[in-house]
């Protein structure tokens, strides 16, 4: 049988473990809360970027215009300058600079038309993306006050289970709580274990003859030779 302080400890182990649980769940809500504020803010960042892209589509149309004006502007200085030359060759000659000119102000204004269709395109997907955005915010803010309300839950939770481990701890002498401390400060690392079949709960392996006669004595906290956690004989 457990002696008095080993069963102490496994009551103060139990309640440990269940405060340790609490505290790891309690360390997932801030990362929770700060992946779904990050997703929030690559939403934004593309849609800021979307509407930079349009901004560009924009410029580029303005350049387009002003070059088709000034081609334009080009194209009727020829045609009265073709008014007033007298030579058939001068003529001809301004001739081919209009239909360069017509020709050049043909590919501009194709090229404005596609700036055009892809504003329209940018335009739509930049509403559409907005509407997007509005309402995953709204389901991100929703899920991050979720996250907040349980991270207050788990929080009393906490505290009524660091209540319980003080209680555990009374009447545990300083030395052996020390002891056990320094044990259960490993996560996943039980503290007190039990010995079966002359081997060691924790590490499995076989504790030494002179543990395993210590450990049965009266109220004796007694430790495995191999890993160090405090054993104790269950039966
Ligand atoms: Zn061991």
């Amino acid at each position: 049988m457990p002696t008095p302080t080993i069963e102490k400890l496994l009551i103060l182990q139990d309640r440990d473990q269940k405060r340790l649980a609490q505290e790891g769940l309690l360390r997932t809500i801030p990362r929770d809360v700060a992946a779904i504020e990050q997703k929030i803010a690559g939403e934004q960042t593309a849609l800021e970027a979307a509407r930079a892209g349009l901004q560009q589509l924009e410029l580029k149309k303005k350049a387009l215009e002003s070059e088709i004006a000034a081609a334009n502007e080009q194209m009727g200085r020829y045609r009265s300058q073709q008014l007033q030359v007298r030579k058939n060759d001068e003529y001809q000659a301004l001739g081919v600079e209009i239909a360069h000119s017509q020709t050049a102000i043909g590919v501009l204004e194709e090229k404005e038309l596609e700036v055009m269709y892809a504003i329209d395109e940018a335009r739509r997907n930049i509403a559409a993306a907005g509407v997007e955005l509005k309402r995953n915010v709204g389901g991100h803010e929703a899920r991050i006050r979720l996250l907040r309300e349980r991270e207050s839950v788990l929080q009393g939770e906490l505290e009524a289970a660091q209540a319980l481990v003080a209680t555990a701890r009374e009447g545990v002498d300083e030395t052996v709580q020390r002891l056990y401390d320094r044990l259960i400060s490993k996560p996943g690392f039980p503290a007190v274990v039990a010995v079966r079949e002359g081997k060691c709960g924790g590490c499995h392996l076989k504790i030494s003859s002179n543990v395993g006669s210590e450990s049965r004595k009266a109220d004796k906290v007694v430790t495995c030779d191999q890993c160090g956690r405090i054993v104790y004989w269950e039966s």
